[in-house]
């Protein structure tokens, strides 16, 4: 066998819950160590650790990134009441990927890996729609209330010295509701410059969209952010050097547009926006199993993700002896995206091309041997020569991946 590719600087490896987790391992088993000297920072977030670590261990291993600037993470259960229960947790513990999202004060990017054989929804779209979405304030850190019956409404703002400025919201007749939400200037702007950036690393255009005809100063500063940053911070020069473009418009318009495109761009979404715009184009290009995401923070750290979660129900089955049919394809290509960064960010090339080779294996299985789980058998076109287990198709991606790395030897 040929010598393994050597690490200079560990990549943070994080790993989870239930089916992703056992995915996970099996994934590192089959197609990483056989090829690569893996050094990796490894954080347990599985919940039973969280726990007992009073959660200390996911601010351990969002510092960790900070340090390496390479994470990748499997998906973790973000607990509700019936997981305290099943884990018999302390506590109803924060997300994890809240609380990494916010020492990073990270913009998530969610992209869908595109085959041959599994037909967007949406028949134009031939290239991916990159989704970043802006992950903080807006309706998710918002104040609300019901109105029982008449009353004035007020926005009351006292400064330091304890002046007031006051503006009415509405003097109500009868019931209703009212809600207050906001932002921050340092994160809209530190979201323009990581969308400005990631689209030039992509080598792909970027479109922005709020609703500034009717939000006339709070979807406003969001326009006018975006545009003074590309006009004073060197984006524009970067941009036309690279033969992209930058493309404001209404969020109407936007979406009108992105039905008709044929993708290949970066959509910046506001929070609630790109909520529900990463649901709407993942799902309609095929299966939560191919889509990607990465956490890009302004200091240019990145941490891999598959968009999606733990599958529990696959899991369950899985614990009962049942065969399961669990794609991991995104897992596969969170591993592949982070071994690429840091073979860039290390100046090793050989490590670049196992990841290059690494997912090329896995659309290979896919795309020309028609082996694939269930979720995507279901979709095919033309249909599955094989509907393999979660084993079976890492199994055969490792003989795909195995074949491309003799060859090259
Ligand atoms: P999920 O794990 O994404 O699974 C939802 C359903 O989507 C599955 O039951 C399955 O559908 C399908 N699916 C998702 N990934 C698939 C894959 N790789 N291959 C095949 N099918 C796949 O979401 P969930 O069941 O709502 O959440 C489970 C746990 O994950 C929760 O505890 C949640 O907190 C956590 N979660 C974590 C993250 C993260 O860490 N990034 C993200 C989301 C959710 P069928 O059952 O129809 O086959
Ligand atoms: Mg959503």
């Amino acid at each position: 066998m040929a010598t393994k590719v050597r690490m200079k600087t560990p990549i943070v490896d994080m790993a989870g819950d239930e089916m992703a987790r056992v995915i996970w391992d099996r994934v590192k088993d089959k197609l990483l160590e056989p090829y690569v000297s893996l050094k990796t920072a490894y954080y347990d977030l599985g919940l039973k650790k969280r726990d007992e670590t009073d959660d200390q261990i996911t601010i351990q291993a969002a510092e960790a990134i900070k340090k390496y600037a390479v994470g990748v993470k499997c998906a973790t259960i973000t607990p509700n009441a019936a997981r305290v229960r099943e884990y018999n947790l302390k506590r109803q513990w924060k997300s994890p990927n809240a609380t990494i999202r916010a020492m990073l004060d990270g913009t998530v990017f969610r992209e869908p890996i595109l085959l041959k054989n599994v037909q967007p929804a949406v028949r134009f779209w031939k290239k991916p729609i990159i989704i970043g979405r802006h992950a903080y304030g807006d309706v998710y850190k918002n104040t609300e209330r019901c109105i029982e019956g008449p009353c004035k409404a007020e926005l009351v703002f006292t400064t330091k010295d304890g002046r007031e400025i006051r503006k009415t919201i509405q003097e109500f007749e009868g019931p209703g509701i009212v809600q207050a939400v906001h932002n921050l200037d340092g994160s809209i702007k530190s979201f323009a410059r990581t969308c400005f950036s990631y689209a030039l690393d992509r080598k792909v255009p970027l479109w922005f969209a709020t609703k500034d005809t009717i939000s006339k100063t709070y979807d406003g500063y969001f326009k006018e952010a975006f545009e003074k940053i590309f006009l004073e911070e060197g984006f524009k020069e970067q941009f036309e050097k690279a033969g992209l473009e930058y493309f404001y418009t209404l969020i109407d318009d936007a979406v009108a547009r992105v039905v008709r495109s044929e993708g290949g761009f970066l959509w910046a979404c506001k929070n609630y926006d790109g909520d529900v715009m990463s649901d709407f184009v993942g799902s309609a290009y095929g299966s939560l199993g191919l889509l990607k995401s990465v956490l890009v923070s302004p200091t240019g750290c990145f941490e891999y993700e598959a968009a999606h979660g733990t599958v529990q129900k696959h899991y369950y089955r899985h614990l009962n002896g049942e065969e399961t049919s669990t794609n991991s394809t995104a897992i596969i290509f969170a591993w592949a995206g982070a071994l690429r960064k840091r073979g860039e960010l290390d100046d090793i090339p050989e490590l670049v091309e196992f990841a290059v080779k690494l997912e090329k294996a896995a659309r290979h299985t896919i795309e020309v041997d028609g082996i694939m789980t269930g979720d995507l058998a279901r979709i095919s076109e033309p249909p599955a020569s094989k509907v393999a287990t979660t084993e079976e198709f890492i199994d055969s991606v490792a003989s795909r991946l195995n074949d491309s790395c003799k060859a090259s030897a």
